[in-house]
């Protein structure tokens, strides 16, 4: 395939971040290249539950509630203007998320998370009583002590996002090579001159990593960990009131799930999963006990969709850090290399990261909002004593300890 032997920047990774930063940066004029290994959304961003929600997990602290909030929110006003700049109708829909107790226990717990929040300054969240969740999400099982809500949270579908993205970074003519994996980052005197692909070499004054779950290969020195997640499509079915997405814990693992297409399949995305071994989390085929697995937390969950047929499962690999935050921003010590990787909740952070780093490009590392919380340095060259094998619920406990 021919190359082009230079250009102002390149990026690794044709996932919705990828091309979050090549949209920004082709609609300022910047001379860009994607290169992606396999096709665009092959990645997470294409195998995920749809899910948008601002504020996940249960972070008591109340400083960083308020700074993850800031991003999220301006994220979300993104989105927005996103559904009118793209070619693409990403079927945003702003229906709400719940984070869900089945007992009094956890029903007391977030509702003591929801005063919290809200003296955090995040007005929009609020305790629901479980008799006023059962009414609203009908397709929920019954026996409900109470959710944390927030109505401006839903769903969109990622492939059409992450396409969308792409078409508008090629209409700005942004360069996009798939089937190209790189094979190194090139780095002379602690400045990056580009990269390696197929053998030969494209030059750039500005290299940005965007591989997410993969971001270790290239870039070593930080240590984004991979994370599987898998998700179940049903056949289609009737609109479903509330296709809300939710967060829960049941019999000791967290679930997230939940979303309803414009085209009437419900993706219950987020399930459990079995503890895997780092390598082993790269793998995208789904056993048949993973899926037996998930379908019996469907039929927990919506007693109504027991019935359902599943037409068709799948698994994805994120990338997840010690802090849950991102890594985005200058990597130490190389001028010019980039990272924006380390996504487990991407779509609350796309459009304000394309944003972010766009300006951090555009301006000479100046940007409309503080890039510091999510500084690559703070796990530059750590070691971190990951658990294994490991899965989702696993790290979850293991953040709480660190
Ligand atoms: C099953 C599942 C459910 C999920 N549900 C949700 C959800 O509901 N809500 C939510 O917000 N998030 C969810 N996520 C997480 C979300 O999908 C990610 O946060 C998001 O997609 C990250 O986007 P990305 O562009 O950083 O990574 P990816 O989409 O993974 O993109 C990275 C790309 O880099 C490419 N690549 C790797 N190495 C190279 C190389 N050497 N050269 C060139 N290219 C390379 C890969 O092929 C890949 O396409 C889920 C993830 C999974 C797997």
């Amino acid at each position: 395939m021919e190359f082009p032997s230079n250009c102002e920047a390149i990026i690794i990774g044709g996932g919705m971040i990828g091309c979050s930063i090549a949209y920004r940066l082709a609609q300022a004029d910047y001379d860009v290249v994607v290169f992606e290994w396999r096709n665009i959304a092959s990645g997470a961003s294409g195998r995920n539950g749809g899910q948008v929600i601002q504020l996940d997990g249960r972070d008591k602290d109340p400083n960083s509630i308020a700074r993850r909030l800031i991003y999220t929110k301006e994220n979300t006003k993104l989105l927005d203007e996103l559904t009118e700049e793209l070619d693409y109708d990403f079927e945003l829909n702003r229906c709400g998320s719940f984070d869900i107790a089945f007992n009094k226990k956890e029903a007391e717990e977030l509702n003591e998370l929801v005063e919290i929040q809200r003296k955090a300054g995040d007005k929009e969240i609020e305790f629901l009583e479980g008799k006023i969740v059962e009414k609203m999400f009908p397709m929920l099982r019954k026996g409900i002590y109470g959710a944390r809500y927030r109505p401006t949270d839903g769903n969109l579908e990622p492939f059409k996002l992450t396409f969308g993205l792409a078409k508008a970074a090629k209409k700005h003519k942004a360069r996009i090579y798939t089937r190209t994996k790189v094979d190194k980052i090139l780095i002379n005197n602690k400045e990056v001159t580009g990269v390696s692909v197929q053998g030969k070499t494209i030059k750039a004054k500005w290299v940005i990593n965007a591989t997410n779950a993969w971001a270790s290969f290239l870039t070593p020195e930080i240590d984004i960990l991979p994370l599987r997640q898998v998700a179940i499509l049903t056949e289609r079915l009737s609109p479903v009131e509330k296709p809300s997405p939710i967060e829960t814990v049941i019999e000791g693992d967290v679930i997230y799930t939940t979303t309803q297409t414009k085209s009437g399949n419900v993706i219950v995305g987020g399930l459990r999963t079995q503890p895997r071994f780092r390598n082993d989390h790269y793998k995208e085929d789904v056993s048949l006990e993973e899926i037996q697995g998930s379908t019996s937390i469907i039929t927990k969950l919506f007693p109504s969709l027991s019935h359902v047929n599943i037409i068709r499962t799948w698994a994805g690999t994120m990338g997840f850090t010690p802090d849950g935050l991102p890594c985005v921003g200058p990597i130490p010590n190389v001028k010019g290399l980039l990272i924006a990787a380390g996504f487990s909740n991407g779509m609350a952070n796309v459009a304000i990261i394309g944003k972010l780093v766009s300006e951090y490009i555009l301006h000479n590392g100046k940007t409309s909002l503080p890039l510091d919380p999510f500084n690559p340095a703070r796990f530059y060259k750590r070691k971190i004593n990951w658990p294994e094998p490991y899965n989702y619920t696993i790290l979850a406990e293991f953040l709480k300890k660190l």
